[in-house]
């Protein structure tokens, strides 16, 4: 750390004199912030700017780790348990709506990785007779669709489908629970 050589004047300002008559070593050395220059009246060496909250002494990282997670309400009476089983069907009714729409989506993603494998076989031939840059450059367009449908729409439904299933489960932990407590 360096150290700053103050002025006297600096220990009978600190109470007496008005901030705006501070001399100008005291304004750039002692109570000034490294990074935005806030100047710390009160301090002479505050560990953290009041400002900004810039600190020169020290230096914290922190890393958060997080993953998503579900809560749903606590059950503590027979009417919340009561709403937990409604909540829980109709969490199910929808489940088995995205559940189909995802069946649905399979015959056509299969369709696709037909034809993308028939191209890639095909495709020896036409780069003998064309050139390579056309067929090269420009993506396939049944992988485009293919890539369309599986990371789109399919994964959308998938993932709104572990969501339910997961609220699903919470709420069952939380029936257990309930009934465990009786
Ligand atoms: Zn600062």
């Amino acid at each position: 750390m360096t150290t700053f050589k103050l002025p006297v004047r600096y220990y009978s300002v600190h109470t007496a004199v008005p901030p705006s008559q501070l001399t100008l070593e005291f304004a750039v050395t002692a109570g000034k912030c490294h990074k935005c220059r806030a100047i710390n009246y009160d301090k002479k060496y505050p560990f953290l700017c009041n400002a900004c909250s810039f600190c020169k002494y020290a230096k914290f990282d922190f890393t958060l780790t997080a993953k998503p997670c579900c809560t749903v309400d606590p059950i503590e009476n027979e009417e919340d348990r009561k709403k937990a089983i409604t909540t829980i069907n109709s969490l199910l009714e929808k489940a088995d709506r995205i559940y189909k729409q995802l069946q649905l989506h399979r015959p056509a993603l299969e369709n696709l990785g037909i034809q993308v494998a028939e191209h890639s076989t095909d495709r020896p031939e036409d780069g003998g007779g064309q050139g390579g840059g056309v067929s090269g450059s420009a993506v396939n367009k049944s992988i485009q669709h293919l890539a369309l449908k599986y990371c789109g729409e399919s994964k959308s439904s998938f993932d709104k489908l572990s969501k339910i299933i997961q609220k699903v489960l919470a709420c069952r932990k939380e029936l257990v629970d309930y009934r465990d407590r009786l």
